[in-house]
C-alpha cells in the first residue's frame, strides 16, 4: 500500500492511471462501515484509493474537531489488510489556501435537517469532496447511506457541476443490536450507548408501521418521538429521495431520518423505504 500525503504527489502518482479507480473519502477512526465502502470499491474497481482527512471546514465553531477520535496506526493497518492500493493522508494546509475558494450548498437542501443543526456544514463537505475528487479523479466514489443528506448533496453537486464520477451509495453497517456504526460512538459511555439503541428501535418501529400499511408521516414521526423520548431530539423527518418533506410514505422513494444528541454526542441514522 502506497501512502501519499500531498495533493500534488497524489495527482502525479495517478496521472497516467488507465485502470478504473474507486475512491473512499473518510475522516479516519475507521470501522466496519468504512470497510464496507472499501470492499465495495475493491469489488468494482482495479485500483482503490482511500483518503483520511479530518476536514476542518465542515466543523462549526465549538464542535468536536479537536477531540474527534484519531487512530492513525490502526487506520493504516485496516486499509492495508483491506487491500487498499493508495492511502491519502493530506494536511489541512496543503488542502486549503488562505484566501479560500469554496462551494456553497444549496439554500434549501443544504440548510434543512442536518444543515439546520449545523449551518454551513455542507459548504465544507461539498468543498472538500470537490477538492478530493479533483485530486483523485476516480471512476467511482463511495459514500454511506448513513449520511443520507450528505450523499444526496454530493450526488446533486456531481450532477449540477457536470462532473465525471459515478457516486455509489453503500448500505449502513450496524452493530448486532442495531446501533449504526460511527466514529463518534467512541464518545458514548455504557449508559449512553444503551440509550442510543432507541434510535434503531424507533426506525424499526417506523418500518413495522409502514409494513402494516400506516403511511401517514405525522403518525410515524409521533410514534418515533415517543420511542426516542426522553433523548434530546434534533429532528425526526420523513423525506422523499430528493429530500423534500412528504406527508405520506411513498414506498421505494422515502427516507426516514433521525438525529439525537446523547450525552453531548450527535448521532444520526435513517432508513430507506
Ligand atoms: P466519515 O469518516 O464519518 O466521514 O465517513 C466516511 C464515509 O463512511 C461516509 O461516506 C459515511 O457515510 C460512511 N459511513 C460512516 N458510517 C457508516 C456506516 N455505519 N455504514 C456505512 N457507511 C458509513
Amino acid at each position: 500500500m502506497k501512502i501519499i500525503s500531498t495533493p500534488f504527489e497524489l495527482k502525479e502518482y495517478l496521472k497516467n492511471e488507465t485502470q478504473t479507480v474507486g475512491f473512499v473519502p473518510t475522516m479516519g477512526a475507521l470501522h466496519e462501515g468504512h470497510r464496507a465502502l472499501i470492499l465495495r470499491a475493491k469489488e468494482e474497481n482495479e485500483v482503490v484509493v482511500v483518503s483520511i482527512f479530518l476536514n476542518p471546514t465542515q466543523f462549526l465553531k465549538g464542535e468536536d474537531l479537536d477531540k474527534y477520535p484519531k487512530k492513525d496506526e490502526a487506520d493504516k493497518l485496516i486499509c492495508k489488510l483491506s487491500g487498499v492500493d493508495v492511502l491519502f493522508l493530506p494536511q489541512a494546509e496543503d488542502m486549503y489556501g488562505n484566501d479560500e475558494v469554496s462551494l456553497l450548498a444549496p439554500k434549501v437542501r443544504g440548510y434543512i435537517l442536518e444543515g439546520e443543526s449545523r449551518p454551513g456544514h455542507f459548504n465544507g463537505v461539498l468543498t472538500v469532496v470537490m477538492k478530493l475528487l479533483n485530486i483523485v479523479n476516480p471512476t467511482r466514489a463511495y459514500f454511506g447511506k448513513k449520511d443520507a443528506q450528505q450523499l444526496n448533496l454530493i450526488t446533486l453537486m456531481v450532477k449540477q457541476l457536470f462532473m465525471n464520477v459515478i457516486i455509489v451509495a453503500v448500505d449502513t453497517v450496524r452493530e448486532k443490536d442495531g446501533l449504526a456504526l460511527s466514529s463518534r460512538n467512541a464518545y458514548l459511555n455504557a449508559q449512553e450507548r444503551q440509550e442510543a439503541l432507541k434510535i434503531a428501535t424507533s426506525l424499526r418501529s417506523a418500518t413495522a408501521m409502514v409494513m402494516r400499511g400506516v403511511l401517514d408521516a405525522n403518525a410515524i414521526v409521533e410514534n418515533m418521538r415517543e420511542i426516542l423520548s426522553p433523548l434530546q431530539i434534533s429532528y425526526v423527518a420523513i423525506v422523499n429521495r430528493e429530500f423534500v418533506q412528504i406527508s405520506r410514505v411513498e414506498l421505494g422513494n422515502t427516507i426516514i431520518l433521525v438525529e439525537v444528541v446523547v450525552g453531548g454526542t450527535r448521532l444520526l441514522d435513517n432508513i430507506w423505504l
